[in-house]
């Protein structure tokens, strides 16, 4: 057997974290059985194994704690809200829990974002997209925080949700704006209506219309 070059190897080790290492504050903060209730401001309430309920600030580092506010420690409830936040289990600060309006998984977006759209179903600009009524390709200029039923098509003197080929769509998502090949004019589209295409170009891809 060969190996192929250029395959990375990682160590052979456990990925658990070693709490028998760790200082006592550090291990506390993975073993106990603690809840953490997203405030806002980037604060957390954090309830204690033995029931006491603390308020932790993540952006100034402080907890309301004793082992913190009398003894300086960084203690096991800052600690605690830090884990769960790198491990995706509650917002960081400045982001809110919220249910993806295209496929309605829970997902982490900004406080400024009105419309919270997951990563897989969130588009950035220049992201080639497929038109599900029509098969015409399309580029993503815009995600807009506006809904479908709250943008106007000024050629139709209707909203993009009253529009008559978007009507099976969700008339509370947002609305994307995306340009046809060679043109600069936008046009808005509900954003379940518009599939992502493979980054990839490939022969045929400037065809206007490509269907299925
Ligand atoms: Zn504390
Ligand atoms: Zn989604």
């Amino acid at each position: 057997m060969t190996h192929t070059r250029n395959t990375p190897v990682s160590r052979k080790q456990s990925l658990a974290p070693d709490l028998d290492g760790m200082a006592d504050r550090a291990a506390r903060a993975w073993r106990e059985r603690m809840a953490v209730d997203p405030l806002d401001g980037g604060r957390y309430v954090v309830e204690s194994a033995s029931g006491a309920t603390y308020v932790v600030s993540l952006p100034n580092s402080r907890c309301s704690c004793p082992d913190h506010s009398i003894r300086g420690e960084r203690c096991k409830h800052l600690r605690r809200v830090a884990i769960e936040v790198t491990e995706g289990r509650i917002p960081p600060p400045g982001f809110r829990a919220a249910d993806c309006l295209a496929c309605g998984r829970e997902t982490f977006v900004p406080d400024a974002i009105r419309l919270p759209l997951c990563f897989t179903c969130g588009f950035e600009p220049g992201d080639r997209v497929r038109d599900r009524e029509t098969g015409d390709l399309l580029t993503v200029v815009a995600v807009t925080d506006r809904r479908a039923d709250e943008v106007e098509i000024t050629a139709t003197d209707s909203t993009v949700a009253a529009h008559p080929t978007n009507r099976a769509y969700d008339s509370a998502e947002p609305v994307v704006e995306a340009v046809y090949p060679g043109s600069e004019r936008r046009y808005s589209f509900p954003r379940s209506r518009l599939v992502r295409r493979p980054r990839a170009v490939s022969v045929g891809d400037s065809s206007p219309t490509v269907t299925g």
